[in-house]
């Protein structure tokens, strides 16, 4: 990529081809720029990945107009009169908003301020935070999940504490990408253990897929259950039954 203090001293070049690299440049779709930066940096870009650093400052209102129009064709393709019907007018809008600004905020935009603090109390005794309520969508249908999670820690005297409603804040930014459970609790997981470093964490989450109850079997009792378990909840199983009782219990 040409920087403007090299394009400004460059004399070989004539001004017509720069105009023209600047035509090509800018009719280059946002997504590719941005796609062709994460495989530069060699990282992966699937759905439940955060791709927040390789967006540029102004890039999401692109990225929002891009989508956007491939949102109207989509409707165009259903056969959907938009310009008649008022109430799809501005549908692509909206989907395009709710994509990048609600539910899938969590590929587009950074990661919410946490503070961790030490373990100045030296707490070493299990500490459960849920159930925390959790919004996703399949990565398979974009259909909607809905559930609780709950999150057992085991600190220990070089753990990190984070107040309890930072668990919230950062569930929510990894739920609000497209997921799979098993995938979701992984990053949960992760996020969790390298904030904190606990000895032991536990997170169980449940939850409705609607793609199950929408569609397919159309099934509504369909729960499903995925659990991990990490450190001391995986050596010790009296602290992993602790744990698990406790949660039913609250499951009531
Ligand atoms: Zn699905």
């Amino acid at each position: 990529m040409t920087t403007p203090s090299l394009r400004a001293i460059d004399t070989s070049k004539p001004a017509s081809a720069d105009q023209q690299d600047a035509a090509a440049d800018e009719g280059t779709p946002v997504s590719v720029k941005i796609r062709e930066r994460i495989k530069a940096a060699q990282k992966r870009f699937h759905a439940n990945d955060n791709i927040a650093e390789f967006i540029e400052p102004g890039e999401l209102d692109k990225l929002l107009d891009e989508v956007q129009g491939k949102m109207s064709e989509v409707l165009s393709s259903l056969v959907i009169d938009t310009d008649s019907d008022h109430n799809t007018q501005d549908t692509a809008r909206r989907v395009a908003k709710m994509y990048l600004n609600e539910i899938f905020r969590g590929r587009y935009h950074g990661a919410p301020a946490v503070t961790e603090f030490p373990n100045a109390e030296r707490l070493n005794e299990l500490m459960i935070v849920g159930p925390i309520t959790v919004r996703s969508a399949c990565s398979h249908h974009l259909c909607p999940i809905i559930g609780r999670v709950w999150i057992g820690v085991m600190p220990n005297e070089h753990s990190n504490l984070i107040g309890l409603s930072k668990y919230a804040r950062l569930i929510d930014w990894i739920m609000s990408r497209p997921q799979i459970q098993e995938e979701a609790v992984t990053q949960v997981a992760d996020i969790l253990q390298s904030r904190m470093n606990p000895d032991g964490l536990a997170v169980v989450m449940e939850a409705d897929h609607f793609c199950m109850h929408w569609r397919g079997v159309k099934d509504m009792d369909s729960k499903m259950i995925n659990s991990v378990m990490r450190g001391s909840f995986l050596k010790d199983p009296n602290l992993r039954r602790e744990f698990l009782s406790l949660v039913n219990h609250k499951k009531g």
